[in-house]
């Protein structure tokens, strides 16, 4: 649990240097696992706030994943997009049915099939090219948009290409 103190300990007030203007922002999105062993930035060797990142249980272009995206396109004036699944993912481990019977289980909640999609998958290399195909067929995104796929090896935190055709 956070504390009062650790927060405090933590704080470090913003400079001006420290406020990018417009011409700072990034023009890259990644979309990435909520899982804390991922280190997008560290791995596609670029610095912490060098990209906008989205991420999500399995790093899916979900419906608010997309929202988000919408946004950081059309307002923030990004042009690149990097989706971003893993190895030993757990949402590769489990099917949404396994979720649903997990947390009856153990917390009594239920959770009836299609009230919530967790995007579970079963081939990573498969659901990376799902969620790139998501992002460049949406049509409230520009056409221009540069997105590319890959699978980060979570032992080496090494970046595997996902070929995408086009
Ligand atoms: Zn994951």
């Amino acid at each position: 649990v956070i504390s009062a103190e650790s927060l405090r300990a933590l704080y470090r007030p913003a400079t001006a240097e420290a406020a990018p203007g417009d011409e700072a922002r990034p023009q890259r999105v990644i979309i990435t696992c909520m899982d804390p062993r991922l280190h997008p930035e560290q791995s596609l060797g670029i610095a912490v706030g060098d990209a906008y990142v989205i991420r999500n249980a399995g790093g899916r272009a979900s419906a608010d994943a997309l929202r988000s995206l919408v946004v950081a396109c059309g307002i923030q004036g990004v042009n690149e997009v990097v989706v971003i699944h893993h190895t030993d993912c757990r949402m590769l481990a489990l099917t949404d049915e396994d979720i649903r019977v997990r947390l009856a289980k153990e917390f009594g909640i239920d959770v009836a099939d299609g009230d919530i999609d967790f995007m579970t998958f079963s081939d990573v290399e498969t659901s990376v090219l799902s969620d790139v195909t998501s992002v460049r067929e949406s049509v409230f995104l520009p056409d221009t948009l540069a997105v590319s796929g890959f699978v980060c090896d979570i032992g080496s935190g090494r970046l595997e290409r996902v070929p995408v055709e086009g």
